[in-house]
């Protein structure tokens, strides 16, 4: 697999979050799509994007569908999934950027 295929990989996954962002009726597929070309291009989703949907059922984290808490032992956010009721966590004890 050749860099740049990697790079043209990550812009369709920025992309595909934006568009997101912006169009509630398609961000769960958006979100699918964003995971597939993560899969086909050997990719990490970055972590900002990482956050905006759930890990358990992929649905895309916009406003209403989530609850947001903080644990101070597990040194997480929590983010609630109203759709399938599970906890993703995300560590802020390494935040950057
Ligand atoms: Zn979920």
């Amino acid at each position: 697999m050749k860099k740049s295929s990697k790079k043209i990989g990550l812009e369709r996954i920025k992309i595909l979050f934006n568009e997101a962002e912006e169009n509630e009726e398609y961000a769960d597929r958006y979100v699918f799509l964003a995971r597939k070309i993560a899969m086909r291009y050997n990719l990490k989703i970055p972590t900002k994007f990482k956050r905006k949907y759930c890990h358990h059922c992929y649905k895309y984290f916009y406003p209403k569908r989530y609850k947001v808490r903080t644990n101070p032992k597990t040194k997480a956010v929590e983010y609630t999934c109203q759709v399938c009721q599970n906890v993703t966590r995300f560590g802020y004890r390494n935040e950057s950027k």
